[in-house]
């Protein structure tokens, strides 16, 4: 589950230089292959599928209507706490966690926001039907937050050490009236310093969207 996305965060923490031409991506993929750490973190999913999807009915179940995001935040502070990051939550809501890299000059954003679209009385508990989960918001955006976890879980379990200060955001505010109002912030706390954002949305891991899609035009626009 979401091994792609943890192939795109590792491919972020160059081993020689800050840019990577596309002609020595191969080349660096197998390196991480490779890497005795990096098999690790990728066997560590293997191995806890079942606690991943635990873990994304318990976030799921708890409730995060547009700006009532708190509960779920404390959660995600706790999860990732146990998964060896220094975590805070900002004046936002934000809730951060910090890998810190060889440079602290340097920040890569993985980020999952914590909103649904479902208002406070959406019965949230989750069905199983064969082996399908079925919730408001299971998808968008368990899915993303469980992913957010499991691979800080990996990346701490396996010991990786990245180049690069990696931030693992559970943001506030993504859905509807909430504006972008927590990747706002956090993109104005850190413009300095930001490598790349990488945001895990959504259950489909067959594509990485990397330009703007319409709807976020649009949302950005009423900014
Ligand atoms: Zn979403």
């Amino acid at each position: 589950m979401k091994r792609a996305a943890l192939w795109v965060i590792l491919l972020t923490m160059p081993v020689r230089s800050a840019s990577v031409p596309p002609s020595t991506r191969p080349a660096l993929r197998a390196q991480l292959a490779d890497n005795p750490e990096v098999r690790s973190a990728l066997d560590w999913f293997a191995r806890n599928l079942a606690a991943i999807n635990e873990q994304q009915i318990r976030l799921t179940e708890i409730p995060a209507p547009p700006f009532q995001e708190a509960q779920r935040a404390a959660a995600l502070k706790a999860v990732l706490t146990s998964a060896g990051l220094d975590v805070q939550i900002d004046s936002t809501g934000n809730v951060i966690g910090e890998l810190r890299g060889a440079t602290e000059k340097e920040i890569v954003v993985l980020s999952a926001h914590l909103d649904t679209v479902f208002p406070p009385s959406t019965e949230v508990k989750v069905r199983h039907e064969g082996n399908r989960l079925l919730a408001p918001g299971i998808s968008d955006n368990g899915t993303g937050l469980a992913a957010l976890a499991a691979i800080a879980r990996a990346c701490h379990e396996a010991h990786i050490k990245p180049r690069r200060t990696i931030l693992f955001v559970a943001d506030v505010g993504e859905e509807g009236e909430g504006n972008l109002r927590g990747m706002r912030a956090l993109v104005d706390a850190y413009r300095t310093k930001l490598k790349a954002v990488i945001v895990l949305d959504g259950s489909g891991t067959d594509h990485v969207t990397t330009k703007p899609r319409r709807p976020q035009l649009v949302r950005l626009r009423h900014a």
